[in-house]
């Protein structure tokens, strides 16, 4: 029996095993998949024959997608996302749709139609996977299947990988094509890759990688190659400038987080790399600018859910005295985080409000990007006509940023159950910048002691300048601690 149909074979039996975390919303039929596993798809591509997951707001041709809303609940379509045709190309096999936030709007992925997606600590609790891609996550950490692809807006690959231990790396904002991925706020939505290392990760960020003329925010072909033009002219450095942002060193940082994030600095100076102190000043309003954004898009993407052009209609008559035609179809179709979110979007983008709200957090989304382009040595290939106008010096500027991905470890969903769903939306302090900015960022297991769990580990960030995509996977690489099993 091949190697290969010997690991899909694992991961099938793993599904069974781990069914109760929730992690799948649909899987693919066993048969079926242990087929294609051993069909000869003509390709040499390291992807072939591997089982990749897909989060449940990208598009399969075979299976369902419902971006775990009920109002998607019959949903299908016509068509594979770019993505997941780029997959199935490179000889990847689709295991599945994972369960998810709904919508991609969460921290915790309890906010599902399908139930909340979860794993369990040493002691048995039920504890949060991290969201809005813990479906995803779980499936590669508990080895349901190789990879997975998921949605990161702001924070949603990287917050439940730093919550599993296994890497997620949101890619630069419009490198991986988003055909067929189900917006949720379109300036800030990024497919993002779950899997247990960094190699791994490099390996399906490259198959998903492209321009494609379908998603009029894919970066066009020119810019790509003058930034592989810009980053190949420039001198490889073996020792790295580390930027280390004081301003991420907020009092919510629990003492196990700080202490790894300490430690991952000293690895990283042990292997020669310099450590620079920085300051990006706009960090303190960019959760709130992206809680104004997010919710703005959200709010005018979510209105196509009418029941008559999208969406499944709520039975018996809809629109009665004083309501419209979807009332009833609305409110129940969408879940209370989803109407939550387009209810404060509407706000904010109406008359009374867009000053205030809209164009203020559009005003500080440009002062956090300043913020990245002042300490980067490279220049924002995106901001600038020539490549090198406004690139730092050499000796000033750093050449990466590294910081925790959250401030504390996985809640446990007893402990969500008693506070606030609005306080879920701090989880997302420092992972909301890079968002904003639009940049490369991943975040890598490091392991802890003295946390009580045995192979504890809590999620570092590497953040880079934009289209610095290889150098960030490669420092992840670098101060990572992977559990075995990606080969
Ligand atoms: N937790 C954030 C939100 O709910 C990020 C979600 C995401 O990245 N999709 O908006």
């Amino acid at each position: 029996m091949s190697l290969l149909r010997q690991q899909a074979q694992k991961c099938l039996a793993n599904q069974v095993t781990h069914k109760g975390l929730n992690a799948f919303i649909a899987t693919e039929n066993a048969d079926a998949v242990l087929r294609s596993v051993e069909a000869d798809s003509g390709t040499d591509s390291p992807l072939r024959g591997r089982l990749i997951a897909v989060k449940d707001n990208i598009c399969t041709a075979d299976l369902p997608t419902t971006c775990a809303s009920s109002i998607l609940q019959k949903f299908r379509s016509p068509y594979d996302a770019t993505v997941v045709e780029k997959l199935r190309k490179a000889g990847a096999v689709v295991a599945g749709k994972t369960n998810m936030d709904e919508f991609g709007m969460g921290s915790h992925s309890v906010h599902s139609a399908f139930g909340a997606a979860y794993q369990m600590n040493a002691d048995g609790q039920e504890v949060s996977a991290g969201g809005s891609s813990g479906g995803s996550a779980i499936a590669v950490a508990t080895q349901q299947c190789w990879a997975a692809l998921g949605t990161d807006t702001g924070g949603s690959v990287r917050l439940p990988a730093a919550y599993t231990g296994i890497v997620g790396f949101k890619p630069s904002y419009g490198l991986v094509s988003r055909w067929g991925v189900v917006a949720y706020a379109n300036s800030l939505d990024t497919v993002g890759v779950l899997a247990r290392d960094t190699a791994a990760a490099k390996q399906v960020f490259d198959a998903v990688n492209g321009y494609d003329a379908s998603d009029p925010t894919s970066l066009a072909p020119s810019t790509r190659s003058r930034i592989q033009a810009a980053l190949s002219s420039a001198a490889r450095r073996t020792s790295l400038r580390i930027g280390v942002p004081t301003t991420y060193n907020i009092a919510e940082l629990s003492p196990v987080v700080r202490r790894a994030w300490l430690k991952t600095l000293q690895k990283l100076r042990s292997q020669g790399h310099s450590l620079h102190p920085v300051s990006l000043p706009a960090t303190s309003s960019a959760l709130s600018a992206y809680y104004v954004l997010a919710p703005a898009e959200a709010s005018s993407n979510l209105a196509k859910y009418d029941g008559v052009r999208y969406g499944t209609r709520a039975a018996g008559p809809d629109g009665g005295d004083g309501e419209v035609l979807f009332s009833r179809t609305r409110g129940q179709g969408f879940g209370d985080e989803v109407r939550r979110r387009i209810v404060l979007g509407a706000y904010t983008l109406s008359s009374e409000a867009m000053d205030n709200y809209f164009i203020r957090a559009q005003r500080v989304r440009r002062l956090v990007q300043g913020d990245f382009d002042a300490v980067f040595r490279a220049a924002n290939p995106l901001m600038i006509s020539s490549p090198s106008a406004n690139a730092q010096p050499e000796d000033h500027g750093v050449d990466v940023l590294v910081c925790p991905t959250a401030p504390g470890l996985p809640p446990s969903l007893k402990q969500l159950q008693e506070t606030k769903p609005v306080d879920a939306y701090v989880n997302d302090v420092l992972t909301v910048p890079a968002s904003l900015a639009g940049l490369p960022a991943v975040s890598v297991p490091v392991a802890v002691e003295g946390n009580g769990e045995p192979d504890a580990t809590v999620g570092m960030q590497v953040i880079g300048q934009y289209g610095h995509d290889d150098l960030v996977l490669e420092v992840g690489g670098m101060v990572g601690d992977f559990k075995p099993g990606a080969a």
